[in-house]
């Protein structure tokens, strides 16, 4: 099986200069910004009838059956479902890191198709932060070392790039262990370094393919109180995870089976504190505070 495009540890981006403006005011949808049901807040994330097909010689992978999805700004969804059922194909394509064979994705009211490589780059690397089951830290690095990576073609002189991974680690109560490697952290202190690594950009939207899978409980609920903390301060989460325990920490939970989504079920509204914020127990050594607010 193909491994998608990683982000974290893909080619090395290309140096050119930053853009004066950003992404989205340069290159504007046609379309007004949408917003759900005409009313609501405007759509971080609209797919339509997306098919994925994986051509594997003779075969045919039909990994995503026109599936359709809009998620407002501001929400936390949960992406269930069995192994195989099209959860991790669906968040190549919210990521762009992979493109539908059929259907469309519009992020922010941008059409995706409509980008070129340049600008893809550019939107996963200043709007989405990715988090992965696997971590994907790079090894005999230290933890603040891995966390400046994303901001290496920010444009940023070398000390405002620390200041920013020293922040990001603090905000995931990292804050002590900014020089250690990731062969001296726990899979729990990891990922935390990991999620870290995809707040330190600043994004609005984060999306996390089984991020607790190969994480203890105690390290789980670390890892859902992040994202619940990130969600609450505005961004928009996507969780990916087969647990259903882990699910009943979003605000909404969207299921797949077999490349369909089969049921779709809002737990608390879109605007409302994330659930998880209440439930879980206190945690060791996550602080309050985390990043400053985004604003949806
Ligand atoms: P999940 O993340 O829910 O386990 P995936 O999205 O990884 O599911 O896979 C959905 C289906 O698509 C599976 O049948 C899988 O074998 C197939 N698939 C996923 N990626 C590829 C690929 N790169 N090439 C061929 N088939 C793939
Ligand atoms: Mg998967």
């Amino acid at each position: 099986m193909r491994a998608p495009r990683n982000p974290d540890q893909g080619a090395r981006p290309r140096l050119r200069p930053a853009r004066e403006r950003p992404l989205l005011e340069r290159a504007p949808s046609p379309r007004p910004p949408a917003s759900a049901g005409g009313r609501g807040r405007p759509l971080a994330i609209q797919v339509r009838e997306v098919v994925k097909t994986y051509e594997l010689g003779q075969i045919r992978v039909r990994a995503l059956r026109r599936v359709s999805l809009q998620i407002e700004r501001g929400d936390f969804v949960a992406i269930m479902g069995s192994s195989g059922s099209g959860k991790s194909t669906l968040m190549n394509i919210l990521g762009c890191l992979d493109i539908p064979t059929a259907g469309s994705y519009l992020i922010d009211g941008v059409d995706v198709s409509t980008l070129d490589e340049d600008d893809l780059s550019d939107l996963r690397s200043r709007k989405i932060g990715f988090v992965f089951q696997s971590f994907n830290l790079v090894s005999r690095t230290s933890a603040v070392a891995n966390v400046e990576l994303p901001l290496a073609y920010a444009g940023l002189d070398r000390a405002t790039r620390r200041q920013r991974a020293e922040d990001a680690l603090r905000a995931v109560g990292m804050g002590n262990r900014l020089h250690h490697q990731s062969s001296e952290l726990s899979g729990g202190q990891q990922q935390r370094v990991a999620v870290a690594r995809a707040i330190v950009t600043n994004p609005t939207l984060i999306l996390a393919d089984e991020p607790t899978g190969n994480l203890d409980s105690h390290s789980t609920e670390d890892v859902l109180r992040i994202f619940a903390r990130l969600n609450g301060e505005g961004r928009t989460v996507v969780l990916i995870t087969h647990e259903p325990d882990v699910a009943e920490q979003a605000k909404r939970v969207v299921s797949l089976s077999d490349g369909r989504v089969v049921e779709d079920r809002r737990v608390t509204a879109a605007h409302d504190a994330p659930p998880v914020l209440g439930r879980l127990k206190s945690s060791h050594g996550v602080p309050e505070a985390l990043t400053p607010r985004v604003r949806p």
